[in-house]
């Protein structure tokens, strides 16, 4: 990205236990879910047990980053009083290629598309936080 990293003044995650392998992950450009120990589901937000057979015991694995895009909206409104991106502004829903859902705004000039074959790219929004993107991907 090219945007001045200086100039992010927008809404920042609450990074807790649960979810700081997810965030610091992010900063090194690299995207991480909880893997189930039990059943090797993985999933996203990271929550403390496995969405589908209820284990707590999960190990952060690494993801390819592809997927598709099954869902995307448009804001036409401003919900935050300060934010580092002009309305309208779209949102994805990506589903990964490992299966969890993520949610990020597509590149600036990307047009979103249900079905759209794309990958997680990151915007280094400040130091300390890298923002998941995502980007179409060619698929010859
Ligand atoms: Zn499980």
């Amino acid at each position: 990205m090219t945007e001045d990293v200086a100039a992010y003044d927008g809404p920042l995650p609450a990074v807790t236990n649960l979810n700081r392998a997810y965030w610091d992950a992010l900063r090194e450009h690299r995207l991480v879910a909880p893997r189930c120990d039990h059943c090797g589901h993985h999933w996203l937000p990271p929550g403390p047990w496995c969405p589908e057979c209820w284990s707590p015991s999960f190990t952060w694995t690494e993801l390819s980053g592809r997927g598709t895009i099954t869902s995307w909206v448009r804001f036409h409104q401003r919900y935050f009083r300060r934010g580092p991106f002009e309305v309208p502004y779209a949102v994805t829903e990506v589903t990964l290629a490992e299966g969890p859902r993520l949610y990020a705004r597509p590149i600036e000039g990307a047009e979103p598309w249900v079905g759209q074959a794309v990958e997680i790219c990151y915007e280094d929004a400040s130091a300390d936080l890298t923002l998941a993107r995502v980007r179409p991907v060619d698929v010859a």
